[in-house]
């Protein structure tokens, strides 16, 4: 831990501040302050800050194409133990810190909730005292801003490095690692060995940025790896010797220069859905090639066995995006380490382990052979050698010619990318226990036979220090008030709220509270949209992208009934509600963008119309993110988790808003399930499909939207409001909607699953008027929480997967 006095602390601020600007104090911006104060804070942690401890115990590499981090200076302060010392001090230099906190920037380099995960992980492998440190890209532009025009989402640019660096990042040239793509592959034979000779390969430079992560109180500060792509430098020092030759044209070095910068440009805006583009094909090679050869030279430079690699470094990969991770150790084992297949393939099995994210097949990658063979020739060599050797085992085995080509990583000459994965990993694990039992049961149901001890599953988490302590400080202080501090490092202390569950005064507390935490976001909402809400009407919220099989569309469906029971009967006594949305679409699924369009315009005419008087109100908030999770989530009544039963895998915001004391709609989805198995029916809203009748009506049909339109009037009613002109400023997105509703079946049972939702809201208005029920359920929700924390997550990765078997780091074999 680290401790800095206030006097200290000023006098350090002072002279950073002379150091890096020459300039007191009260001249400098915002910005310089800021960048003052984290320059202090990262020198302060140096110390700790070392490289490796790849030597004395074993570390664990995460590789993943996105890591949303959020803001950072919060976060280090709280986890540091020196927030209180560094505001006073800095109040006493005429600086309010929480201007500083407002000011950093939002690094946005994820989508949604793999991005968050990875985060999340990070923050809880520093703070259980792991060696755990991530891999990926430091991409120029993160994900875009959203702007509504007119109710339509428009994308624009990330540009989040505006001074050019990043406040907590170190970057390293000394370590940048050489990255070949293209050229010629041969074997040439040298003293009577076969050697791969890699010609007119084009070099691209990984230059390192390192981000600390600071664990909670306990000294330990991991590193945070993003790689940037570049030209290489002349004073580099890996040779490029076989490289290609451009020292021709000056149009010729213009697009060498293009090509390496492109690679680190910009992060691909999809969430669950496969690109299948080159550019992103690059994008995982050139962070899977920097981060191995990074972990083999450290591994070299500590002179340890190469045959013993996995009993030293734990490679996970995050989905399957980083799955070139298996032929890049291969390659390295093989080509420049000198190993046998056998030798190399038993090592590399048994140093990388995989996360599945998805069921959904429009998420799964599989690149063409084509493609693969240009971009990177000797690493498709080595996936064919894969495949070649895997299939000749599954001939030993099967003689269902089907199951073997459902199960080859090479198929209809395209790569499948989580078969890679499976074959040549030693764990395999789904994201919570409805999606682990599908992956099992049905979608890797020959993978799970065939090696059923690779699959396990591991409930995903979130970091509740973010989450919790961060985002909600209030609520934080009174738990702590109640049960003592001992929560915050073990959240299953939680439990102990539920002695409160009939204290009334408790209840109170946690409804002013949440009341607190509403005004806020009913101000932000008042000074960006200059919309009315009130802090006293039930904060309905849905928040994460926008997909079809997530369900705004549910929601919104549930909205319009509503909004017409209230034109039907407008003495109506029903209790005020405000609907809240915040999700971006993927700037090339129309269906996304034409629902946003619906809702924005539903909102228009709801908001604006008299004889709704404050029942109810609708607002879309744009460009939703970390930051803005940060202040919605603490002020929810209710959390939306209405996906369509099998498609969410695991869901983390519905954790997230768990722990806040909201109380969950949600269908039987993801780890809805393991909410429903703490606190039961009786402590959240429950509607929808069962998984079973999903998978029923998938594999037999017998589901027509059309039908149920026909017979269900109030359905028929709202469905037709998208079309007939009764909602203003709505063309054609109107129509978009209601033909995948109608004309195109509705595949994500919204028609089937609305009576139901309704009934289930309706349900939850009634016991919103009962205060202090809902606020016990509130109570309960919040006490059961504790094992949503990713701490709990994390150490079971330890315990069960990377760790396992280790007489290093015995610790996370006990728990
Ligand atoms: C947690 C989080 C997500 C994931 O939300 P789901 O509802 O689980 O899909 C997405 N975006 C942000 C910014 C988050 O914080």
């Amino acid at each position: 831990m680290i401790t800095i006095s206030k006097r200290k602390f000023k006098q350090y601020f002072e002279s950073k501040m002379y150091s890096l600007y020459a300039q007191p104090i009260n001249e400098a911006s915002n910005e310089q302050h800021l960048n003052v104060l984290a320059s202090v804070l990262k020198d302060l942690i140096a110390k700790k800050w070392v490289d490796t401890k790849i030597d004395t115990e074993k570390e664990v590499y995460y590789f993943s194409i996105e890591f949303l981090l959020g803001r950072q200076l919060k976060s280090n302060l709280l986890n540091l133990g020196v927030e209180n010392s560094i505001r006073e001090g800095l109040k006493e230099l005429g600086i309010n810190l929480d201007d500083l906190i407002q000011s950093e920037v939002d690094p946005a380099l994820g989508n949604g909730g793999l991005g968050r995960l990875a985060a999340c992980f990070l923050d809880s492998m520093a703070s259980v005292g792991m060696s755990g440190h991530g891999y990926g890209i430091r991409y120029k532009y993160g994900l875009f801003k959203q702007k509504f025009v007119n109710g339509c989402q428009v994308e624009v640019p990330d540009n989040w490095l505006t001074q050019g660096n990043y406040l907590w990042e170190v970057v390293r040239p000394n370590k940048a690692i050489l990255v070949k793509f293209e050229g010629d592959v041969y074997l040439e034979e040298h003293d009577g060995n076969l050697k791969v000779i890699h010609k007119n390969y084009i070099p691209v430079m990984a230059m390192p940025y390192d981000i600390p992560i600071i664990g909670y109180r306990n000294n330990s500060v991991n590193t945070l790896r993003l790689w940037k792509s570049e030209i290489p430098r002349r004073d580099f020092g890996q040779t490029t010797a076989n490289a290609k030759n451009y020292s021709g044209s000056y149009e010729e070095a213009l697009n060498y220069k293009y090509y390496t910068e492109e690679i680190s440009q910009v992060l691909y805006p999809n969430d669950s859905n496969y690109a299948g583009r080159l550019l992103r094909l690059k994008q995982e090679y050139f962070f899977v090639s920097a981060g191995i050869q990074d972990i083999y030279r450290k591994y070299k430079k500590h002179k340890l066995n190469i045959h013993e690699l996995h009993k030293k470094v734990a490679i996970h990969i995050n989905d399957t995006h980083p799955a070139l991770c298996v032929p890049e150790l291969m390659r390295i084992l093989l080509d420049i380490e000198g190993l046998s297949w056998d030798e190399a393939w038993n090592i590399t099995i048994n140093t990388i382990s995989y996360t599945n994210h998805t069921i959904m097949a429009e998420a799964m990658e599989k690149w063409p052979v084509e493609m693969m063979k240009k971009l990177l020739p000797r690493i498709y060599m080595i996936v064919e050698e894969i495949n070649k050797r895997y299939l000749s085992y599954l001939n030993s085995k099967y003689s269902d010619q089907n199951k073997i080509r459902r199960m080859s990583i090479i198929n209809n000459g395209n790569i499948n990318m989580a078969n890679l994965c499976i074959a040549s990993s030693y764990s395999v694990n789904g994201v919570a226990k409805l999606h682990t039992t599908l992956l099992e049961k049905e979608v890797l149901k020959d993978f799970y036979d065939d090696t059923p001890y690779k699959f396990n599953n591991k409930t995903n988490g979130i970091a509740h220090r973010r989450w919790l302590m961060s985002a909600n400080p209030e609520l934080s202080g009174l738990i702590t008030n109640l049960i003592g501090e001992e929560w915050k490092t073990d959240t299953f202390k939680l439990k102990e709220l539920e002695n409160y569950k009939n204290d009334n005064h408790v209840l109170d507390r946690l409804d002013e509270i949440k009341y607190n935490n509403k005004v806020l976001l009913s101000n932000y909402i008042m000074d960006k949209y200059d919309i009315d809400v009130d802090p006293n009407s039930i904060f309905d919220v849905q928040v994460k992208r926008l997909h079809a099989y997530k369900r705004q569309l549910l929601n919104l469906i549930n909205i319009m009934t509503l909004y017409h029971k209230i034109l039907d009967n407008p003495d109506m006594d029903i209790e005020p509600r405000t609907f809240i949305f915040g999700a971006k679409a993927a700037p090339g699924y129309y269906l996304a963008k034409c629902i946003i369009k619906v809702i924005n315009s539903v909102a228009d005419l709801i908001n604006n119309d008299p004889r709704v008087r404050g029942k109810l109100k609708v607002v879309f908030i744009e460009n939703y993110g970390v930051s803005l999770a940060e202040l919605i989530i603490p002020a929810a009544n209710v959390s939306e988790q209405i996906s369509t039963t099998t498609k969410e895998a695991s869901g983390t915001s519905n954790m997230k808003f768990m722990m806040n004391g909201a109380i969950t709609m949600a269908t039987l989805d993801g780890a809805n399930v393991e909410i429903h198995e703490l606190i039961g029916k009786e402590n959240m809203f429950l509607f929808g499909l069962t998984a079973e009748e999903v998978l029923n009506y998938n594999k037999n049909g017998g589901y027509s939207s059309i039908d149920l339109y026909h017979t269900d009037l109030g359905l028929k009613q709202v469905v037709d409001d998208l079309i007939n002109g009764f909602i203003p400023n709505l063309g054609k997105e109107g129509r978009e909607v209601y033909d995948s509703l109608i004309t195109y079946n509705d595949e994500y049972f919204v028609l089937r699953d609305a009576k139901d939702y309704e009934r289930a809201q309706r349900e939850l208005s009634e016991l919103y008027k009962k205060k202090y029920d809902w606020n016990r359920m509130s109570l309960i929700n919040i006490a059961n929480s504790g094992v949503f924390s990713s701490d709990r997550t994390i150490k079971e990765y330890g315990r069960d997967i990377w760790f396992r078997g280790c007489e290093i780091n015995e610790e996370f074999n006990k728990l």
